[in-house]
This record gives C-alpha cells, sequence and structure tokens, in this order.
C-alpha cells in the first residue's frame, strides 16, 4: 500500500466513525425493529446464528444478536470486521475450506463457525458501519438468491437506522427532538456531576409567535423559526446542546455554565434574536424571545427539576413582559408550590351541574391555580369544574383573568 493510499484509508475510517457516531446506536439496548430482523434471518436461512453487527474503532458491537451470548468481541474476533474493511458481502460456505479464514479465532475457537455470511451495512452517504449477518458451526451452501434476500434484509436494517436518526431531530430547524434532548440532557447532567463541573439549562420561547402566523401566515413563521434556531446555534457554544421541545419553544443545555454564566448566555440570545431581520412583502419582520435560565445545584438531582425551573422562570420572564431573560431564584420567592409550571395537557371543564362540558389545553399549572386555553372563551362561566386527564384530577375554578382565547383561573 502507498502512503497515499495508507493516509487516504486512515481518514476515510475517521469519516466512517464520524457516521456510524452520528447514529448514536452504539451501546443502545436492544430494540425489537433490529431483533425482528436477525429473527427473520435466522428462519430464511436456517442458521443459528444472526446479527446486526457494528463495527466501532476497536470492537464488534451487536445491536442485535441471535444465537450469540456476548454482546461484543474485540476486532481480532471479528469476521463481519473482515467485510467492513472490504466493503464488499464476505460469503464463507465452510471455513475450513477457505484459505484465508480457515485459522480465523472465530473459527478454531470462540463461535467455532464453519459457515458465515456478512452484507454491508452501507449508509447512504457511502459508508459501510457494519454488517447484518447470518452464521453457522455447520457448513452451509449459500446462493446468489440467498445473497440478494441478506442484502435485502441488509437494506432494511440501514433504514431502519436512518428512521432513528431522523426521529432524533426536528424535520423543520435541525434541532435534537424533544426526546433526544432530554436523553442528552440527562447524559450531560450525569457527566457534570461526576465530575462536579457546573452546567445550566434555558428554556426559550417566541413571544407572541401565534400573532406573527396570524399576521404572516405559517410558512413564514416556519422561516422565522429555522432563522431563530441557526442564529440561538451561531451564539452559543458548539458543544452546547439545542432541542425543539414543543412548537415554538426550545431548550438549551450549556456545559461547564453556571447560572449567572448561562444568564449573560441568555442575554446574548436574546439581544441576537432581537436583532434578526427577516425579509417579507410587506417590509422585514423581526422577533423576540423570552428565556428562563436554571442551573445545576444540590437540590436538582435530575433533567426534569432543571428544566421545571428554567420553565418557572420562563413564566416569569412572560409575565414581566416578554423579551426578557430570567435566572430561577431558589425558593422563597415564589413558593415552591405555587410555582406556575407551563405544561400542555388535554382538559375539560364541567358547568351547568355537569350537563355542559368543552375541551381545553391546560397551558400553565400551579397548586393554587392554571392558565387554559379554549377554542373560544365566550361561553365559558365564571365558575366551573376542571378534568385534567392526564393526571386524573378535578378541581373546581374561578375565572380571575379572562381573554379571547386564554383564561387564567384560581382553584377553589
Ligand atoms: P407567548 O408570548 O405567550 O409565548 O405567545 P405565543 O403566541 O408565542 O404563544 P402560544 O404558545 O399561545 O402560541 C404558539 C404558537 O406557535 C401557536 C402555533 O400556531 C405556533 N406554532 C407552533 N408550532 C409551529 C410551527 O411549526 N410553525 C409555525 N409557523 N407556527 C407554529
Ligand atoms: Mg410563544
Ligand atoms: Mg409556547
Amino acid at each position: 500500500m502507498s502512503e497515499r493510499d495508507a493516509v487516504r484509508q486512515i481518514s476515510d475510517e475517521d469519516e466512517r466513525l464520524a457516521v456510524l457516531e452520528r447514529y448514536d446506536v452504539l451501546d443502545t439496548p436492544p430494540e425489537e425493529a433490529f431483533d425482528r430482523i436477525t429473527r427473520l434471518t435466522r428462519q430464511i436461512f436456517d442458521v443459528s446464528i444472526s446479527t446486526v453487527t457494528l463495527i466501532d474503532g476497536h470492537r464488534q458491537w451487536f445491536k442485535s444478536r441471535q444465537g450469540v451470548d456476548v454482546a461484543e468481541t474485540d476486532l481480532s474476533q471479528s469476521l463481519c470486521h473482515i467485510a467492513v474493511v472490504k466493503g464488499e458481502p464476505l460469503i464463507v460456505e465452510d471455513a475450513l475450506a477457505h484459505r484465508t479464514i480457515q485459522n480465523h479465532p472465530a473459527v478454531i475457537d470462540g463461535l467455532k463457525l464453519r459457515f458465515y455470511a456478512g452484507m454491508p451495512l452501507r449508509t447512504p452517504d457511502g459508508h459501510v458501519i457494519g454488517t447484518l449477518c447470518a452464521a453457522d458451526t455447520s457448513p452451509r451452501a449459500f446462493s446468489q438468491r440467498d445473497q440478494g434476500i441478506l442484502a435485502d434484509l441488509a437494506q432494511f436494517v440501514v433504514s431502519e437506522l436512518e428512521l432513528r436518526t431522523l426521529a432524533m431531530t426536528d424535520a423543520l430547524t435541525g434541532a435534537l427532538s424533544r426526546r433526544a434532548f432530554r436523553e442528552e440532557a440527562a447524559r450531560a447532567i450525569a457527566l457534570a456531576r461526576r465530575h462536579a463541573t457546573e452546567l445550566s439549562v434555558l428554556m426559550v420561547d417566541l413571544d407572541h409567535f401565534k400573532l406573527v402566523n396570524d399576521t404572516y401566515g405559517h410558512q413564514f413563521g416556519d422561516r422565522l423559526l429555522v432563522e431563530v434556531v441557526s442564529t440561538l446555534r451561531s451564539n452559543a457554544r458548539q458543544s452546547d446542546i439545542i432541542g425543539r421541545l414543543g412548537g415554538e419553544e426550545f431548550g438549551l443545555v450549556l456545559h461547564q455554565s453556571s447560572a449567572s454564566a448561562a444568564l449573560e448566555v441568555a442575554e446574548k440570545l436574546r439581544s441576537a434574536i432581537a436583532h434578526l431581520r427577516i425579509d417579507h412583502v410587506d417590509g422585514a419582520v423581526g422577533a423576540t424571545i423570552s428565556v428562563g435560565v436554571a442551573g445545576l445545584d444540590r437540590t436538582t438531582q435530575d433533567i426534569d427539576t432543571l428544566l421545571e425551573r428554567a420553565d418557572a422562570a420562563l413564566y416569569a420572564a412572560k409575565s414581566d413582559g416578554r423579551n426578557r431573560c430570567i435566572r430561577w431564584e431558589t425558593p422563597a420567592t415564589p413558593i415552591p408550590g405555587d410555582v406556575r409550571r407551563r405544561v400542555l395537557k388535554g382538559g375539560r371543564i364541567a358547568f351547568n351541574g355537569g350537563r355542559s362540558t368543552m375541551d381545553c389545553t391546560v397551558r400553565s399549572l400551579s397548586d393554587s391555580g392554571a392558565g387554559i386555553d379554549f377554542i373560544s372563551t365566550a361561553d365559558v362561566p365564571d365558575r366551573f369544574k376542571l378534568l385534567i386527564m392526564a393526571d386524573d384530577v378535578s378541581r373546581a375554578c374561578r375565572v380571575r383573568v379572562r381573554g379571547d382565547r386564554r383564561i387564567e383561573v384560581d382553584f377553589g
């Protein structure tokens, strides 16, 4: 191999690993979608072993395995590694009759394989990240037609991996999905706890975004969302985590950042968004955001508490007049149980002695009251019973503030 070829191979391998990393699948629990494929493979070819094997930098790791006891082995044990390096199917009908394979560790000890068929898992951008394989301890013939079937099954595996990444990110803005954000954030918090470093989260919500949609149309609203996320991204650090938690609501995790440092970042983001101008036929349109900030401390154990606090601060920023950043302060003010949490829960109100009902969405909630959205509040009486289905709670409510589509109520 020439030096240039060697260099190319190393950088190819780096790229391959970067692609594998993007799928974020290594060391994740078994999933039915992949297990179904290996079960099917075993059944179709009537073999004792089938795995979805991913080739990491130093090991083969099985996303799914039938007939294999271990979750991973080093590369020297791996026939799949050979298929990945070659980038083409490896078909060994009888290992003992195969010159280069007969002394392989997977043949002479380990699984003592005699038959092996490994089909590369080739990603849409052309990288081979592993194989779908069928194997057995007895030799077996494997026809061209069998190869075709195995190739189709391998394609299922890749599609499944692709689907997972789609679900990980929001299609419009490229921010992480809510689920992926929570997972990443939880991982970051565990890391910060272990190494006693600081960490903060921001909750960002666009101000009066409904009005933007109503005035300029939904499509323009979408464009604005894309611009906002790209502004958040370019003003945050590259390692910071950005997720889309709701329609026009975003979460950020700032590594190694105290709450007061995070408040400065939030202020920078707020100002950058406030300066944003997006072209529209009616002229340039701007936007503002409100931000809630919360930092990890001894009293926060998990991502949910941290997000709840950032959310309470965000709620305060909204009540204070929007286009501002507020940091969550340790109790006393406000009283813990009375912290308004912004929620999204299906609800129903009942009045007229239970004879009349209306569906609604509970948008904020505390021990003492709630903010509730309706299609129209015109027919909502001043007193009613609120049922929140998900929580299985029912509270007597008294209207405190009445808008066209939202009301604020006190309980009791
Ligand atoms: P506030 O300042 O209190 O946050 O007011 P708001 O109007 O932003 O708040 P609200 O949560 O009532 O409205 C959010 C709006 O965001 C309603 C919904 O139509 C819009 N929205 C949610 N997702 C999308 C989206 O993907 N694209 C567009 N264009 N609009 C969206
Ligand atoms: Mg909003
Ligand atoms: Mg919102």
